[in-house]
């Protein structure tokens, strides 16, 4: 008889896990306790695929072999408790779809540069002539690709919550690009979880297989002191302090991963010390898939970046618009004012989820000569910058916070959005955010 598979969440990895499992001789079940969108309901029509939405009906659910759970879902949801009880496996769309198939997966994972580090690597490979697909929490889903055959390797975007739910999957190169406070609301407000469900990515791994970090991040290397891993090391470091795998001397990326590679950090087409670190991340991914050095270099000086990250929108009479809607947290925001070289007009704030402005108070200092803030709520920036920056203005809709941008700012300066905050208040989401201030920028 055909094993049941139920799929909890009807969206991206839902709908591409169904398609793939029924192609596997599954018999599948899709059950979203919320809407399930237009689009996707056709694509469940045209593959005959079973559905219901806004309710989860146990008596179609409990009876499952095996669930795949959409990483929105938390483990702490009733539906997810009741198969846990019953001892049902509840896995990820990447548990599920790595298990049917046996080509190469890189995977990235990390607080910040995840999608950057991703479509850069993916860019690399490409560029290098192989057929690579890239997934994860990326555009369409690897369950659905790998549904379709597509590809001979895969760059894979993973969330904490995508490696929550593997239980075999590994990763023949592994990427941590660096660990800080986020979604602890997750974790039980317990940092050390998270911590964890970010080193899931190298746990199945084996002496084959390769992790790649940064040296230089305090978290990441406690961890790797205390807790033993199969993986071979690969780290990549920026102070310098570290030179294994590899770092920056002289202002040049330097490495002797498989073969020994030099850049200059000035060829780079991205801007900022966080993407040399990507950058860095990257070219270690294709060392290791052996990519040409001078491919490598070439990719990385032509790599067009990913909106809504440190993305130029326009220069209006000589100030630069800067659009880093994706900067959800302090240390994002960290980067975008280190790498700023102009004064700043800086617009901040949204939805706060526990952040210490104490950290970028020095960078704000040095930096920003006003501060916009775009909230409901912004006593917090308020009370944290109040004394350190003269302009302060309080706006509540993008258009209104761009013309004041506008409107303080001087020819050679730079305006910033990178709130450090969710965007829920105001926006749907970081991109509907970032979208509003370019539209914003476009109309001055
Ligand atoms: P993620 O997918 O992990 O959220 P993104 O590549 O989308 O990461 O970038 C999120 C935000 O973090 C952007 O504001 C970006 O400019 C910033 N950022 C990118 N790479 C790094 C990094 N290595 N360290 C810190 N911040 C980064």
């Amino acid at each position: 008889m055909a094993k049941r598979l139920v799929v909890l969440g009807g969206g991206e990895s839902g709908v591409g896990t169904a398609i793939l499992g029924k192609k596997k001789g599954y018999e599948v079940f899709v059950s979203d306790f919320g809407k399930i969108k237009e689009s996707y309901k056709e694509v469940l029509a045209l593959n005959k695929l079973d559905w219901e939405e806004g309710k989860h009906t146990e008596a179609l659910i409990l009876n499952a072999d095996v669930v795949m759970k959409s990483p929105g879902i938390p483990d702490k949801s009733p539906i997810v408790k009741l198969l846990k009880e019953k001892g049902v496996p509840v896995i990820s769309e990447i548990e599920f779809a790595s298990q049917l198939i046996t080509v190469t997966t890189i995977g990235i994972t990390g607080s910040n540069g995840k999608t950057t580090t991703t479509m850069l690597t993916h860019h690399l490979l490409k560029q290098g002539g192989l057929h690579v697909g890239l997934a994860g929490n990326i555009g369409k889903s690897f369950a659905w690709q790998v549904a379709e055959n597509k590809h001979d390797s895969y760059v894979l975007e993973l969330s904490s919550f995508q490696l929550d739910g593997i239980e075999s999957y590994k990763p023949h190169i592994a990427v941590i690009t660096n660990i800080s406070p986020d979604h602890l609301d997750r974790y039980e407000y317990k940092y050390e979880l998270y911590i964890a469900a970010k080193f899931r990515i190298t746990m199945n791994q084996t002496e084959e297989d390769y992790l790649i970090y940064d040296a230089d991040d305090e978290v990441i290397a406690k961890w790797l002191e205390q807790n033993t891993i199969k993986a071979k090391k690969i780290p990549f470091s920026l102070s310098g302090n570290n030179k294994e795998g590899i770092y920056i001397e002289n202002n040049t990326i330097l490495s002797k991963i498989e073969e020994e590679f030099k850049m200059p950090i000035n060829e780079l087409s991205l801007e900022g010390k966080h993407n040399v670190k990507n950058a860095m991340a990257a070219t270690a991914v294709a060392q290791l898939m052996r990519i040409r050095k001078q491919t490598i270099r070439e990719s990385l000086s032509n790599f067009q970046g990913v909106e809504h990250r440190l993305e130029k929108v326009l220069k209006i009479q000589n100030v630069q618009y800067i659009n880093d809607s994706k900067a959800t947290n302090t240390n994002a925001t960290f980067f975008a004012l280190d790498s700023m070289t102009t004064p700043t007009v800086w617009i901040v704030g949204g939805v706060d989820k526990g952040n210490d402005y104490d950290e970028l108070m020095q960078l704000v200092n040095e930096k920003v000569k006003a501060i916009i803030c775009l909230g409901v709520d912004n006593q917090k920036i308020i009370n944290a910058f109040g004394n350190v920056v003269d302009v302060m203005v309080e706006t509540t809709s993008m258009s209104e916070a761009v013309k004041v941008a506008q409107r303080i700012a001087e020819k050679g300066d730079t305006v910033l959005l990178s709130p450090a905050c969710a965007s829920f208040d105001l926006f749907e989401s970081y991109e509907d955010r970032g979208r509003q201030f370019k539209a914003a920028v476009q109309n001055l």
